[in-house]
């Protein structure tokens, strides 16, 4: 998978991925589901920036 974020913060093309699962899982709002949906979000290696935030299951909400 071929990634060109960039970040919005310093500009590096240096980007990393990461996902939260478990306590950060985003949970829709007043829905009860059992579990929420994972999110993802890109990391910028040279700043610290995190951006693009998203869940694998956008159809939960
Ligand atoms: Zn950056």
């Amino acid at each position: 998978m071929v990634h060109t974020d960039k970040c919005p913060n310093c500009g590096s093309m240096n980007i990393g991925e990461g996902t939260w699962t478990g306590y950060a899982a985003l949970m829709p709002k007043g829905k009860k589901f059992s579990n929420g949906a994972p999110v993802e979000v890109s990391v910028c290696r040279d700043c610290g920036h995190l951006f693009c935030f998203r869940t694998t299951k956008p159809e939960k909400f």
